[in-house]
Parts: C-alpha cells; structure tokens; sequence
C-alpha cells in the first residue's frame, strides 16, 4: 500500500507484518526495560524531566544525588532553585530543568497530597511532563497502560518500518494504538528504543544486521 500524507509518498506495513516486525524485535530485545533508575514515582518525574536531551546513564547518576540532598518531594519543593540547578547542571538545560522539577514537586505536594497522581490528566498537570512522560510513568509505577510512549526512537521508526508518517507524537500513537493489540503496547516502546540505540540508528542505520529488514519499508 502506498499513502499520499502531505505531499509526501510513503510505503505503509501491512498489519500482518506489523505484528510481525514487533514479534520479532520482541524476541530480538527480550530483556527491553525502562532503562531510567528510579526508587520512587517521584524520582521517575525528575527522571523523566532531567532525561530531554541527555542520556539516561547521566541522569542515573545525578537523580540519585539529588535525593540525596532533598529526599522527599516537600523538601525539593522547598529547596532554593539553586541548589537543585548545581546539582542537576551536568544534565543540560538545567535552568528550566530544575524550575520544572521544583514546580512538579509543588505541584504534587499541594494539589496531590504528596503523591503522584496516576491519571494521565493529572499527570500532563505537571511541569515538564508530557504525554509520552505520563505513559511511562503509569506503565512503569502504576502498571496501567492507556496508551505508547512515542519518543525520538519511536517516532524515527515508526516512520522507517512504514507504521506511521503523522506528524506529530501524539498522532503517531494513536496510529500505533490502531495497528498493534493493547497487550503490546507497554513493550512497543522499550522494543523500539532498544532497537533505535543498537540497530536502527539515527543517521546510520544498521540494515544489513536488522532482524526486520524483510519486512522494513526503509522509508526515509
Ligand atoms: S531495516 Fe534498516 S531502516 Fe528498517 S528498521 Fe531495520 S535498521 Fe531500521
């Protein structure tokens, strides 16, 4: 099938090969995981904000200092903003990093009675956090999946295998949602970020060695 989506040809996956092209990636990365270290929902939150434009390892190692420091969610809602830039500073972008972790953390202390929420809703209420941030904070502390967290890995290659062309991530999952059955949804993510750091890389990807290159479109 081909699809004409603004001015631009694709080839679109059958939903056949679809499910067949997540069987075996699933097989392919059988120990995918969150690869974001976390103790508590809140410390996924910082995670989560400090993880934009930084790899995970980095952030594995400052959140823990962090909440070394402010172990709880009242104590980093009180502390000075500068002290939890300092801290954070290697992550990048800490300014507003750090504005967002301090408002998320007066946020679920005042609106939340401490704990983070588990509705989507009440998740996108805090700073920095997205839809993609909410899925995975349900799926990984809640264990409730109402959607796919469609992230850079995602987005690049959903577009390559011809899963999805929409423009943005919020349409990417609901096209993703339309494809795939709700059982696959919370390992669809972890399957495509493992595949997007070892095979299918940015800029160079690894097609000779792709376990799906049969049934991959190679869209560009
Ligand atoms: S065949 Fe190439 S473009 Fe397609 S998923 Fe594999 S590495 Fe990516």
């Amino acid at each position: 099938m081909v699809i004409n989506l603004e001015n631009k040809t694709y080839k679109k996956i059958t939903k056949k090969n679809a499910i067949l092209a997540y069987e075996k990636l699933n097989e392919t990365y059988q120990d995918a995981k969150c690869s974001l270290d976390f103790t508590s929902p809140f410390e996924l939150v910082v995670a989560l904000i400090l993880a934009a434009q930084c790899t995970d390892e980095r952030v594995n190692q400052i959140v823990p200092l962090l909440f070394q420091k402010f172990p709880t969610v009242e104590q980093i809602a009180n502390a000075p903003i500068e002290e939890i830039e300092q801290i954070i500073k290697p992550c990048g972008f800490f300014k507003n990093k750090a504005s967002s972790i301090k408002q998320s953390a007066c946020i679920v202390n005042e609106k939340f009675a401490g704990k983070v929420p588990d509705s989507m809703e009440d998740l996108q209420q805090l700073k920095g956090i997205g839809r993609k941030s909410a899925n995975i904070i349900l799926q990984e502390c809640f264990h409730h999946t109402v959607g796919i967290a469609v992230d850079t890995h995602v987005t690049r290659i959903a577009r390559k295998i011809g899963l999805s062309n929409s423009p943005t991530p919020e349409k990417i999952e609901q096209d993703l949602m339309k494809i795939f059955p709700k059982s696959y949804w919370y390992r669809l993510n972890h399957i495509l970020v493992y595949h997007g750091r070892a095979i299918c890389i940015a800029r160079r990807p690894q097609c000779d060695h792709c376990p799906i290159s049969s049934l991959c479109k190679k869209n560009d």
